[in-house]
């Protein structure tokens, strides 16, 4: 058995939410491990070998083999699990930047099609789509699937074809020269590829309430917060958003929370979450909608103690105690990178492609081929967008991997072409 399926033990502290970044990774990565609470000076000497507890640096990571890391970050767990691989060529067919269903998907059907394929991502494998705790509606899963599975499942079929994953990995600038993208990695390395998929996606929406940074991990969590849900047992817990996220995250927590309660700003879920989510929500016994309401305050000391909720129709706030808020509200892209760029950008900071390019008749300046751009090519020449990150794209997992994978079908078709 590797370290990866075998149980590994995290400590932290009673009621503290420290350690919520590591729960997340390991949830995501489908690694099983324990949470464990050390509450008294007894239970750090039984389980830590050290008697006062004051003088831990919480978390502590414990592996199979008995080492312990104290306060690690992720990316220590996740080079220490051997997440964390180099590049193994100089210049690769196509370089993909995201691990969600889009760039996945794209992995995938590049390495299987021949591509020398390489996939960077910043944080863990599944994007967004790995946060959920139950998607219902992609074919083929009737019964639905953790967006965890879906994503290790993806990853283990990308990897089996040749295609290289560097996690913690990111793509800060590109720049595109004699027919190569170059990207920039946040570590300073540099990534050369012939054609490149952007496949970068939304991030998080915040509530952009004072304090808000001080409490991230410590009572406010974005999205769909699957790893958070059995600490939630018997208490009562917040779910700020109107979406399908949110929907399913309160879903998701109405099995373990004594009460759950979705704040709403619109006065209702038409138009905003599917049919068959909004008549479970709605019907559900230990589910509470407050429909035209929003937070407007956090407050607390360590952690997340209370927060401020405003009805929109009275103007009325009431303060109420919670240590659990789950902000789940949509998302902005990840396109910083390509700001510098040629690549057209929607006033949103979508990523513009193929006939959405042209405007009034005409193609972007930038834009030197006699053919038009390809359905899914980028103002640049050989570079890609799929998913969430597409100006107009539906935003689906399933129409994200379709993305990544027709992606493809046009790399092949640029990488063809007598430049
Ligand atoms: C909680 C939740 C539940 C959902 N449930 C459903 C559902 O049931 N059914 C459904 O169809 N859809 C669902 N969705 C929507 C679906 O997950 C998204 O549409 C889908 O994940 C989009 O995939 P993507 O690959 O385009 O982008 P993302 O999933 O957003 O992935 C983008 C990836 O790119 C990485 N990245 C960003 N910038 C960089 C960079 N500069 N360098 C390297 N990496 C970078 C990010 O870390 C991320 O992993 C849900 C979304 C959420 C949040």
């Amino acid at each position: 058995m590797n370290e990866q399926n075998s149980t590994l033990k995290l400590f932290g502290r009673q009621g503290n939410t420290e350690g919520f970044e590591l729960r997340e990774f390991l949830q995501r990565h489908i690694v099983n491990f324990e949470w464990i609470e050390i509450d008294d000076h007894d239970t750090c000497l039984a389980h830590l070998g050290i008697p006062d507890l004051d003088n831990v640096r919480f978390p502590v990571m414990q592996f199979k083999d008995g080492q312990q890391l104290f306060n690690p970050s992720v990316r220590d767990v996740a080079d220490r699990l051997g997440y964390i691989a180099r590049p193994r060529l100089k210049e690769y067919d196509v370089s993909i930047y995201g691990a969600g269903p889009a760039g996945l998907s794209a992995a995938v059907y590049a390495a299987s099609e021949g591509l020398s394929t390489v996939v960077i991502e910043r944080a863990a494998v599944g994007g967004q789509a790995g946060t959920s705790s139950l998607i219902e509606n992609y074919m083929g899963f009737p019964e639905g699937l953790s967006g965890a599975e879906l994503a290790d499942s993806a990853r283990e079929q990308a990897l089996k074809f040749g295609a290289e994953i560097i996690l913690m990995s990111e793509g800060v600038k590109g720049e595109f020269i004699d027919g190569r993208i170059h990207a920039q990695l946040a570590d300073g390395n540099k990534m050369v590829a012939r054609s490149n998929i952007c496949a970068t996606g939304v991030e998080y929406r915040r509530l952009d309430l004072p304090r808000e940074d001080e409490f991230l991990g410590k009572g406010v969590f974005y999205g769909a917060g699957a790893s958070e849900a059995p600490l939630c047992k018997g208490k009562v817990v917040y779910v700020v958003g109107g979406a399908n996220s949110a929907g399913q995250a309160a879903m998701h927590f109405s099995d373990y929370a004594e009460k759950v309660i979705m704040l709403v700003r619109g006065g209702s879920f038409a138009g905003t979450m599917s049919k068959y989510l909004y008549e479970r929500v709605s019907n559900h016994p230990r589910i509470e909608v407050r429909f035209n309401t929003e937070v407007t305050a956090l407050d607390g000391d360590e952690c997340l103690r209370k927060i401020t909720i405003k009805d929109l129709k009275t103007d009325k706030e009431e303060t109420v105690d919670t240590r659990r808020l789950f902000v789940a509200i949509g998302g902005k892209p990840n396109t910083e990178w390509a700001k510098d760029t040629d690549i057209k950008r929607d006033a949103a900071g979508y990523l513009m492609t193929g006939p959405d390019l042209i405007d009034n008749g005409k193609l972007p300046e930038c834009w030197k081929f006699k053919r038009q751009p390809y359905y899914l090519e980028t103002s640049v020449p050989g570079s890609f967008a799929a998913g969430d990150v597409r100006h107009n794209s539906v935003k689906r997992a399933a129409t994200a991997a379709g993305e990544g994978a027709m992606a493809i079908t046009f790399v092949h078709r640029y990488l063809r072409e007598d430049l």
